[in-house]
């Protein structure tokens, strides 16, 4: 199973969206432990009380890290205003600067003092050995691929799926009602601008055997191009593979030929993404949804969760 398009772990703490999507694909039991290197060495992710005693060669109780950090941390940022602040208020500047700075710069391509907090706090800091990188009850992959899970998705007597064949605005009228998941300006044909989105590049390399030991490495210093190398056979250890298929990841600014695949929002707000909006929700017979149809940073059990209540208030709203 290779993810083509970078990896992706299900996970969710909603009881609905993890047995909806188990309706659809069997998923297997699996937890999401991301190794970083940075200075020539190697540490655990999300940062954790081994990747605190390792960097600080320190031997700390989860108390005593508690107080270390708070020690780090810089006291006088009170209301965090960007990504940045976030960091050295939450965890000092040595920590930030060694797992966050440099792979956060190549992730955005910016600084992240241009960046909001919210950002950082998808990720957690541990004052214990946990190094699962989510937080939630329910975590997993899909037994035979998300590519499956998602033809099971459509594998209903009410849906025909037209591939390669496009959508515009000017398709909206033949029917009652579009349900737009492509970007929120790509639909108006980007009359007035382009919004900022990040496209990845992967390049794949193979080897044999174990190439480096788990499925994702985060190189977070900035002077290695790549954001994190993934090794995929190990998103499925139930399966046995000698040969081994890796993607070095690469993050840059989304062009017009470029697949989209994070939305970008900056501390400064968007205007250009405000009118978009403005338009989107004037619109009647038409509801954007998904990453780019709203333009959030969204996970896949968010988006799932999402379109569940679009299309119940959706029917509602027809009385059915
Ligand atoms: N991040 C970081 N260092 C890391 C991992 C993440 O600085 O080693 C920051 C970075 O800004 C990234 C954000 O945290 O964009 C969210 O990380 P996550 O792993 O959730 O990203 P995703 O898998 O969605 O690309």
């Amino acid at each position: 199973m290779v993810h083509v398009y970078g990896p992706h772990i299900f996970h969710t703490d909603d009881d609905e969206v993890w047995a909806f999507v188990n309706r659809f694909m069997k998923f297997m039991p699996y937890v999401n432990r991301v190794k970083a290197t940075t200075g020539g060495k190697v540490y655990s992710l999300p940062i954790n009380l081994h990747t605190i005693n390792q960097f600080f060669d320190q031997a700390l109780s989860p108390k005593e890290a508690e107080d270390f950090i708070k020690g780090q941390a810089d006291s006088t940022i009170t209301d965090p205003a960007n990504f940045e602040e976030q960091a050295l208020a939450f965890i000092g500047r040595p920590l930030y600067e060694a797992f966050f700075r440099g792979y956060t710069v190549k992730q955005w391509g910016v600084d992240p003092t241009q960046l909001p907090a919210s950002i950082l706090k998808r990720l957690p800091v541990r004052f214990n050995y946990n190094d699962n990188y989510f937080f939630h009850r329910h975590q997993g992959m899909p037994e035979e691929g998300y590519t499956k899970m998602v033809e099971g998705i459509l594998d209903h007597p009410s849906i025909e799926v037209i591939l390669g064949s496009g959508l515009t605005r000017a398709d909206a009228d033949r029917f009652d009602h579009l349900f737009w998941s492509g970007p929120v300006d790509g639909f108006y044909d980007y009359d007035q601008g382009r919004l900022p989105y990040r496209t990845l590049d992967f390049e794949k390399f193979t080897g044999e055997g174990d190439v480096q030991g788990c499925a994702v490495m985060n190189y977070t210093d900035e002077s290695v191009p790549y954001t994190r190398i993934t090794e995929h056979k190990h998103f499925s250890p139930w399966e046995s593979h000698g040969g081994s298929v890796c993607y070095r990841e690469f993050s840059r600014a989304c062009g017009e030929s470029d697949i989209p695949y994070y939305p970008v929002h900056l501390t400064s707000g968007n205007e250009l993404l405000n009118a978009y909006q403005d338009r989107a929700k004037a619109e009647r017979r038409v509801t954007f949804v998904g990453r780019l149809g709203t333009y959030r940073y969204m996970d896949m059990d968010v988006t799932i969760r999402a379109a569940l209540d679009c299309g119940r208030s959706f029917l509602a709203g027809l009385g059915g």
